[in-house]
């Protein structure tokens, strides 16, 4: 077996569920588990998840996916339908929609049979998805209109709740919380940044994702300034060590040249994976036997090299590419990405192994 594994850790995965669940006070926690949880693997987390109310995924598939695997709780489709012929799925399956445009509106507007839950989306500043704000009125009524959908309520999404400098969301949050509510609805604004950042956002209902799997989305921050716990760690192993004299090359296009002699370790982890192959030659660090080291030259489909310098380690050392004590913030920062893509991206290549704390 090749010795790239997912470590999945329910202990961790429940201890931030409550944790944000503790922060929302009175706010719902609705569980975002799009984009297969993450990249954690959607079936690994799922039981971990058991006491979560609610949960939000982006597409019919993945609300599915969620029913197959014994879901009971409401799940919303943050995207809404992307066909109007979704709509009776939605409907023998219990799938709450958003709703975020005109042509959403009048596809169930033309199925009275169809009785659905959904969310009216607003725009408030992010201008990806929603009626801007200053058709709000008129989208509210239109949707009143409807008598066979229960209107839960408005929700948006903040643009920049992830920049402690950028007053950007309190605009948005103004914009937003200036619309009038008709009795009865509630409101649905914070991501995990806001839900950590800005609990003025927080009203009815909450939809955090990264912060659930115990990532920071502020720069800067680990997870556990937050107190919350990685649920990921990515691990592998040494596959090889030799030694380089100073001058030697290594990897494709030579892009690692040894400036003194030194032991270099091939490790099983590569673009194949989903790793980001365009890092720069020892910007990034792995952790082996508690100390870091560098990826260098290039990351290849299947392997990467680790500068090991004059230290040892042997073959079949474990290599923490990063969660266990090596913050993937940290990582991702080293590789000019964020958290979200480091797990989202990988592959189904890696094996899961689901550990209990
Ligand atoms: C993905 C998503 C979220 C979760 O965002 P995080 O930053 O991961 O907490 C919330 N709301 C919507 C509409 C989303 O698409």
């Amino acid at each position: 077996m090749r010795p790239l594994v997912k470590v999945i850790d329910l202990s961790a995965l429940r201890h931030n569920l409550a944790h944000l669940q503790t922060i929302a006070g009175n706010a719902q926690v609705m569980a975002v588990i799009k984009a297969n949880a993450y990249g954690h693997g959607v079936e690994a987390v799922l039981p971990a998840l058991s006491e979560a109310k609610q949960f939000g995924v982006a597409c019919i598939e993945e609300a599915l996916e969620l029913r197959a695997l014994g879901v009971k709780q409401p799940i919303t489709l943050l995207e809404g339908v992307f066909s109007p012929d979704e709509l009776a799925v939605c409907v023998r399956e219990a799938l709450t929609v958003i709703v975020h445009n005109q042509t959403q509106l009048a596809w169930l507007a033309e199925q009275p049979q169809y009785h659905l839950s959904a969310w009216l989306k607003i725009d408030s500043g992010m201008s990806r998805l929603g009626f801007q704000a200053r058709e709000a009125a008129e989208a509210i009524a239109a949707a009143q209109a409807l008598k066979h959908i229960d209107w839960l309520g408005l929700a948006t999404h903040f643009a920049c709740a992830d920049e402690p400098d950028n007053d950007y969301s309190e605009q948005q949050w103004a914009q937003f919380s200036a619309i009038a509510l008709p009795s009865g609805w509630q409101r649905c604004a914070a991501n995990s940044a806001a839900l950590l950042r800005l609990p003025h956002t927080h009203a009815d209902v909450v939809r955090p994702g990264l912060a659930l799997y115990g990532m920071s989305p502020m720069a800067g921050t680990t997870a556990a300034d937050h107190g919350l716990r990685a649920v990921m760690t990515l691990r592998s192993k040494i596959l090889t060590i030799r030694t380089l004299q100073a001058g030697e090359y290594a990897g494709y296009g030579c892009a690692f040249r040894a400036s003194k002699t030194g032991r270099l370790a091939t490790i099983a982890l590569g673009y194949g994976d989903g790793f980001p192959r365009k890092i720069t030659s020892g910007a990034v660090f792995v952790r082996i036997n508690g100390q870091l080291y560098p990826l260098v030259g290039r990351v290849t489909m299947d392997m990467a090299l680790v500068w090991l310098g004059e230290d040892q380690a042997a073959v079949g050392d474990e290599v923490v590419i990063f969660g266990d004590g090596h913050a993937v913030e940290a990582v991702a920062e080293q590789a000019g990405t964020i958290p979200y893509t480091m797990t989202t991206m990988l592959t189904s290549r890696p094996h899961t192994e689901v550990v209990d704390g």
